[in-house]
């Protein structure tokens, strides 16, 4: 990976996609800091246009794209435009969903340094990243544990790798009774115990189906078999991820909950900035807990792992009907319970094809359609 300072000594100039979210207010937040390290030149929103605007009158971009007013079309022409022009070094992915899929790929194809919290964008077509970067395409992951393990993989030689462990939280009803999953309210599961995301993400971490995405987030971004992958519940947020060495030595690495460190590190690598916030003090009383997860509570995190072995177009099926089926029980058209059915059933209905551009986007065409469906049955 080359250096993230441009050449002379410049600072890199990047575009946020999704800056008015929970990653895209906080990359803006870090550029701010640091002036002198980093230039925006490009933000880009969807529906959020006061923040926008204000983003743009503050920051003074070359381009500030809201996609919601744009037909599909010319909002993809115009995000694609923004991540390839020249003045780029590199490309904050936090956009949400499958509506990064096609700028991060075009930004990987010209040569963009790729910082992507944007798992799903990754998880719908992995095999594609997988041929970028097998082409040298630099890709960073933002994700908190993924941060982490790519910190702990640091120097070491990847056949040494035993296993990667991911840490989870639980998410907001890790405490709840299995029975009293049904009736929860969107209010309550966006109530995250340790993190403040997006809403999204923050429903996928009740159901874990984060995890499971995530799971098959460090198998495309590190080349790990599915097997090599597990998952440990923790639930302090502490320990962001763990890797085991073929020694038996285990690297982990820590810290206080804050986004910002993982943001910082994917635009300073290789080096490191000093950072302004919280630090982790072990001299307080700080207990950490970890246990294994159990999967029976947690169906979302199982049918991602399958989506994940079965390949093909399966995981791009079960992005799109995840994505349905949070924003249905967003709107009250289902309950909490009703997420993995809507996946579980969107995924026995896909017919999967080998992965291709053209194959993924017809199998998130055709797996929201089948969710939409699935869940108008629900509601009657
Ligand atoms: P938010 O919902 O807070 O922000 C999403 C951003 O994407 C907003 O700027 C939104 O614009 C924009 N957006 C939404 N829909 C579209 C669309 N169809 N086309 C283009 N842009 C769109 O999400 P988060 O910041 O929480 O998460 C972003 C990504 O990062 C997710 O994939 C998530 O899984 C991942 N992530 C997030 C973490 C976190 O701490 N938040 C931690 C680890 C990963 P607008 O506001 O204008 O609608
Ligand atoms: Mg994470």
């Amino acid at each position: 990976l080359s250096t993230t300072r441009a050449e002379g000594g410049r600072p890199i100039n990047i575009a946020v996609l999704g800056s008015t979210g929970s990653i895209g207010r906080q990359t803006i937040e870090v550029a701010e800091a640091n002036p002198d390290k980093v230039r925006i030149v490009g933000i880009s929103a969807h529906r959020n246009t006061e923040l926008l605007e204000q983003q743009q009158a503050r920051l003074r971009p070359k381009y500030a794209i809201a996609t919601a007013r744009l037909s599909e079309a010319i909002a993809s022409d115009q995000l694609i435009e923004l991540v390839t022009d020249g003045d780029i070094d590199l490309v904050v992915v936090a956009t949400v969903g499958a509506a990064g899929l096609k700028p991060t790929l075009a930004a990987l194809k010209a040569t963009k340094r790729v910082a992507l919290a944007n798992k799903e964008a990754l998880v719908m077509a992995g095999p594609l990243y997988q041929d970028a970067m097998a082409k040298d395409a630099a890709l960073v992951p933002i994700d908190s544990e993924h941060s982490a393990v790519w910190q702990c993989l640091r120097g070491e030689d990847p056949g040494s790798v035993e296993k990667v462990v991911l840490t989870a939280s639980g998410g907001a009803f890790r405490d709840l009774r299995i029975e009293d999953l049904d009736s929860v309210s969107p209010s309550q599961a966006l109530h995250h115990p340790t993190w403040v995301m997006g809403p999204k993400i923050t429903v996928d971490s009740a159901t874990l189906m984060n995890k499971g995405l995530e799971i098959l987030e460090a198998t495309i971004l590190f080349g790990l078999p599915l097997e090599k992958v597990g998952v440990i519940m923790h639930r302090e947020s502490i320990v962001h991820s763990l890797v085991f060495l073929n020694d038996s030595s285990v690297k982990a690495q820590l810290g206080v909950p804050d986004m910002r460190l993982p943001i910082q590190l994917a635009l300073s690598h290789p080096n490191r900035w000093p950072g302004e916030w919280p630090r982790l003090d072990l001299t307080e009383a700080h207990d950490l807990h970890f246990e294994p997860p159990n999967w029976d509570r947690y169906p979302c995190m199982g049918l991602a792992v399958e989506a994940g072995r079965q390949g093909g177009t399966y995981p791009a099926a079960l992005c799109a009907a995840d994505e349905v089926a949070v924003d249905a029980f967003l709107t009250g058209a289902i309950r909490f319970t009703d997420i993995h059915r809507v996946v579980g059933s969107a995924l026995d209905f896909h017919l999967s094809a080998d992965v291709s551009y053209e194959s993924v986007l017809a199998a998130d065409r055709e797996a929201r359609a089948r969710s939409r469906k699935i869940v108008k049955e629900l509601m009657s």
